[in-house]
């Protein structure tokens, strides 16, 4: 993405996970921390948005509008990326008008985002939406958390910062599963994709997952249901300790939303024997960390 790309690093970005007793159990655990590429534009929004906005620019589009929740990673890190691309954004809210902005949607104010809040009978109206889309010339829309081809197309890219050919197990947060078919497209095929779904039973990933594969149905993957701790965005007590546990030992901030849950699911599954011995699992840390900002303060360490 132009402009964008001299703000990214690639410092540090994999990080190994020291622990004894994945050691006694021969289990090799690194992280790709995908939430240091940038501090707005974080993890795989990065790589989603790519393809999108070069696009967008290369066909005049003027304005990119999409939708998120309130505390939105995939909200912020396209207002940001329109705000470098110079293009305007625009973010659908499908609630209420708050009294008060969340953090999130002031930042996405602050970065040049036009804000509308549309209530769920008027967002699920394909004709109502589509007519509110409409009143701006030049769009391209981009449906929530980024779901698309060329998102995925974007995620392959994930594969190729480090040399990730030594892995055995690949492993992802999953919302829409965009970065999920990203990463089974770009994977060798001795890998195997592992996904944590952050929601409460939401079987239909697995359509919505095939539908982005296209042809390519061979892709290893498999995703597990049951770490979403009573569903999208619900946190426990158990959680937010196992979080700040995993700060104090390894510097690794996660989110309420998906990595925490991520990294809580690798740790009981290593523990229970999920992984053979000689496993080498890359745990890619999907990066963006707006959900704790719903947090009362001080819940986090970090
Ligand atoms: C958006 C997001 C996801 C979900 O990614 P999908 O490609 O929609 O599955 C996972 N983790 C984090 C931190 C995110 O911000």
């Amino acid at each position: 993405m132009i402009k964008l790309e001299n703000e990214i690093t690639y410092q540090h970005i994999l990080q190994h996970l020291t622990n004894s007793e994945w050691d006694s159990k021969n289990i090799n655990v690194d992280v790709l921390r995908l939430d240091k590429l940038h501090a707005v534009v974080s993890g795989n929004k990065l790589f989603k948005l790519k393809l999108p906005i070069d696009k967008a620019l290369q066909t005049g589009v003027q304005t990119i509008i999409t939708t998120g929740g309130l505390y939105s990673n995939h909200l912020i890190a396209t207002a940001y990326a329109c705000n470098a691309a110079g293009l305007n954004s625009v973010g659908i809210i499908k609630a209420h008008h708050p009294i008060k902005l969340t953090a999130t949607l002031q930042d996405c104010v602050a970065l040049g985002m036009e804000l509308i809040f549309m209530l769920p009978a008027a967002f699920n109206d394909a004709e109502t939406l589509q007519e509110k889309i409409s009143t701006y010339n030049n769009n391209l829309w981009i449906d929530m958390g980024g779901y698309s081809v060329d998102g995925a197309q974007g995620c392959k890219e994930i594969l190729s910062i480090v040399d990730t050919k030594k892995y055995t197990h690949i492993v992802t947060a999953v919302g829409t599963g965009t970065t999920l078919v990203g990463l089974c497209l770009a994977a060798a095929l001795h890998q195997k994709i592992i996904g944590i779904s952050g929601m409460k039973g939401n079987y239909a990933l697995q359509d919505s997952i095939k539908a982005l594969l296209e042809n390519n149905i061979h892709a290893p993957f498999n995703l597990l249901h049951n770490f979403h701790f009573g569903g999208f965005a619900k946190y426990s007590t158990a959680l937010i300790d196992f979080m700040n546990t995993l700060y104090k030992q390894h510097q690794l901030p996660t989110d309420i939303v998906y990595t925490g849950k991520v990294f809580y699911a690798i740790c009981t599954l290593i523990n229970t024997d999920y992984f053979p011995a000689h496993s080498k699992l890359l745990i890619v840390h999907t990066g963006g960390l707006q959900g704790n900002r719903s947090l009362p303060t001080n819940t986090l360490l970090f």
